[in-house]
């Protein structure tokens, strides 16, 4: 597990819907100790909060998507009418997004949101921001502050400090920005400290990656609260998943990040799908279901992977939850030592697949029976390991990769008729299979 720069940590959540805890590693104000908590994953509902019955359903997709929190817009009173039969309703922690109007977080809490995102860039009056915190505090709810590049303002009682800030980041290519936006921060969380609140999450969000980046990397050296990464509006799934996977996997390698979102223009359990993929990829969350690997095909590929690889995933996706590794190999020159790492795999050799478990070859079959085969032999094997016959990721036998040039040629042909499980005896001669 990489290493988390140590935070304060918050809680949200109730017994009825769990706990969910973001950030830790610094004690409590009480000094109770804490670990860092897992990073979480959460994203936002794309519909309208006050269509109640679409609402709880799309919460309900999220959270069985695997979604940490859910956010959800509150912009006018019916939407937070609305939250007071959604909530009873739904499994996960939700939080309600403030703008421009408090009265909507009083009326969030009251409704028993349980965690508020307040935006600084558009509720800045104090006295309305004390009596959010006042009424979060009572019931023990935390805050998000969360500046946004496209609402931050310039306030001119912060000229002299974003003065000096702008003379610390003179040198950076977004100096003036950062100097803004930790400005700005600084001048809310005052509000909240002097209300002995302490219970908070920091965003700093801007759709340029670079910036995201630099903003998180300042912010994490000036301030001890956990932190909710994400780029802003970062566009389609296509190049979203880029801009937001360039600027969070960075920031969280480096131990900065407690919570994420992705942000797609899109239906928005793709952003809890990256956001899951992104956490497990960096080995920041226990993976649940298949890690499946894939080559990407070239010259010498032996079957219509593509279509193989989509209808594996989409399958093994609903049946299987053990975190198995799952190979789906087009030809022999990686297909081997693959499928020797993997606890379920296919290679393909003149249009069939030769299927793995464990390193034991199982089936040799035509294209058209591989992705049966393959999904039957992931079924019995995740039985098996429910049952504690087999663990996860243990390797039995060893493959010796085939040699696929010299005087065999290719081996498609050795593959097919079924020959590729003969012992190496001889250097030469194509061998995969048992040893
Ligand atoms: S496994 Fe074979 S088909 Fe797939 S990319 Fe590698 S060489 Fe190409």
């Amino acid at each position: 597990m990489l290493p988390r720069r140590p935070t304060r940590q918050v809680t949200l959540g109730d017994a009825r819907v769990g706990f969910v805890k973001i950030g830790g590693g610094k004690p409590t104000r009480d000094g109770t100790p804490t670990t860092p908590a897992p990073v979480s994953v959460q994203t936002m509902t794309a519909g309208y909060t006050h269509d109640i019955d679409a609402c709880v359903r799309e919460i309900h997709k999220l959270a069985a998507g695997g979604a940490h929190v859910v956010r959800v817009a509150v912009p006018e009173k019916k939407d937070t009418d609305a939250l007071k039969h959604i909530i009873p309703q739904v499994q996960v922690p939700i939080v309600a997004d403030v703008h421009f109007h408090f009265q909507r977080a009083l009326e969030a809490v009251e409704a028993g949101v349980h965690k508020i995102r307040l935006n600084p860039g558009n509720i800045n009056d104090r006295d309305q921001v004390i009596e959010v915190i006042k009424a979060c505090k009572a019931r023990n709810l935390p805050i998000r502050v969360g500046v946004n590049e496209g609402s931050i303002i310039e306030r001119r009682d912060k000229q002299k400090r974003m003065k000096e800030l702008g003379a610390v980041f003179s040198g950076q290519k977004h100096g003036y920005m950062l100097a803004i936006m930790i400005a700005k921060l600084e001048e809310y969380l005052d509000i909240f400290y002097e209300q002995d609140f302490y219970d908070i999450v920091i965003s700093a969000k801007s759709m340029d990656a670079s910036l995201v980046v630099d903003a998180y990397t300042e912010i994490s050296n000036r301030f001890d609260h956990p932190l909710h990464l994400g780029v802003t509006h970062a566009g389609p799934k296509e190049t979203g998943c880029i801009r937001s996977i360039a600027a969070l996997s960075g920031l969280l390698v480096n131990g900065i990040g407690d919570t994420i979102r992705i942000s797609y223009a899109n239906d928005p359990i793709y952003e809890v799908e990256d956001g899951l993929e992104l956490l497990y990829s960096l080995g920041l969350r226990e993976r649940k279901g298949v890690d499946l690997i894939a080559c990407p095909t070239c010259g010498r590929i032996q079957v219509d992977l593509f279509t193989l690889v989509q209808d594996v995933r989409k399958q093994l996706a609903e049946k299987v939850t053990v975190p198995m590794k799952v190979a789906v190999m087009g030809c022999i020159v990686n297909g081997p030592g693959e499928a020797e790492g993997a606890d379920v795999a296919v290679f393909a050799g003149d249009r069939r697949g030769i299927i793995y478990v464990q390193g034991e070859r199982v089936a040799n079959v035509p294209e058209p029976e591989i992705l049966d085969r393959l999904l039957k032999e992931c079924l019995d094997f995740q039985g098996r390991v429910m049952r504690g016959e087999a663990k996860l990721g243990e390797k039995k036998v060893d493959i010796i990769p085939p040699d696929p040039i010299g005087e065999l040629g290719s081996g498609w042909e050795k593959i097919a008729g079924g020959l590729v499980e003969k012992t190496g005896s001889k250097p030469a001669e194509l061998t995969v299979g048992k040893t």
